[in-house]
């Protein structure tokens, strides 16, 4: 009995590497995507940065347009004030021509912030492509990283199932279907060793006799707290 006791404590700690293996090798897909994800993230930024620079620059060409026109008025005016018969007609038109010319400054004005924000978007988007830049060779590199582990995690992974493989095959059908349910109930710890006196499962105090009768190994003592298998180890 003191030998299936011993392949129990063993398989538990190989069942604990095993598990501590798989959690490590899930949550590779989930590291990678989350690097993918930024990478589109980023991309999906400067996409919006190019969209606002085709936004300016459409206002720009309008604003254009708009100042051309306003320019061949004034001109159109400039040579009607030769024609005019009357003062008042002058005085009219020359206040037409000040009104436009003024209108033409305004947007003159709006033109020249147009290209400040032509520029600064300019700037902006160079600045997000230079980081994208960077953190593509950094999320190479990681992912080549997470890539290399995830092989080495599937061989250590193969190497540990087939030591399992062969520890289990000197246990009872039964007592390894019970060793199973318990481990399943007990979020993967089925047997449990004692500590400072307590079942290292659910810390229940362990009486003296029933340490003693733990210690001798000679049969298969479930604990009264939690359930698990319990076993003794000399430290
Ligand atoms: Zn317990």
């Amino acid at each position: 009995m003191k030998e299936t006791l011993d392949i129990l404590f063993r398989l538990q700690k190989l069942d604990d590497e095993i598990d501590a293996l798989e959690k490590e090798k899930a949550k590779i897909p989930v590291d990678k995507e989350e690097i993918g994800g930024k990478v589109k993230e980023m991309e999906e930024a400067i996409q919006k940065i190019k969209e606002e620079s085709l936004d300016v620059a459409k206002l720009r060409d309008e604003e254009e347009i708009d100042l051309k026109q306003i320019g061949e008025q004034i001109s159109r005016f400039q040579s009607q004030l030769y024609q005019v018969k009357t003062n008042r007609e002058y005085e009219s038109l020359q206040h037409e021509i000040d009104a436009l010319k003024e209108k033409s400054s305004k947007i003159e004005d709006k033109i020249l912030e147009l290209l400040e924000n032509t520029e600064r978007i300019a700037a902006a988007a160079a600045a997000e492509e230079k980081s994208l830049g960077e953190y593509r060779v950094e999320a190479g590199k990681s992912i080549a990283e997470l890539e290399a582990r995830d092989r080495q995690l599937a061989e250590q992974l193969a190497a540990k199932r087939s030591e399992r493989e062969k520890l289990i095959v000197d246990i009872d059908r039964a007592l390894l279907a019970r060793y199973d349910r318990i481990r399943e109930k007990k979020a993967g710890m089925a047997v449990a060793v004692v500590r400072n006196g307590a079942c290292g499962g659910c810390f229940r105090r362990i009486p003296p006799q029933e340490t003693q009768e733990l210690k001798k190994m000679e049969r298969i003592i479930t604990c009264e707290g939690c359930g698990r298998i319990i076993v003794w180890r000399d430290e």
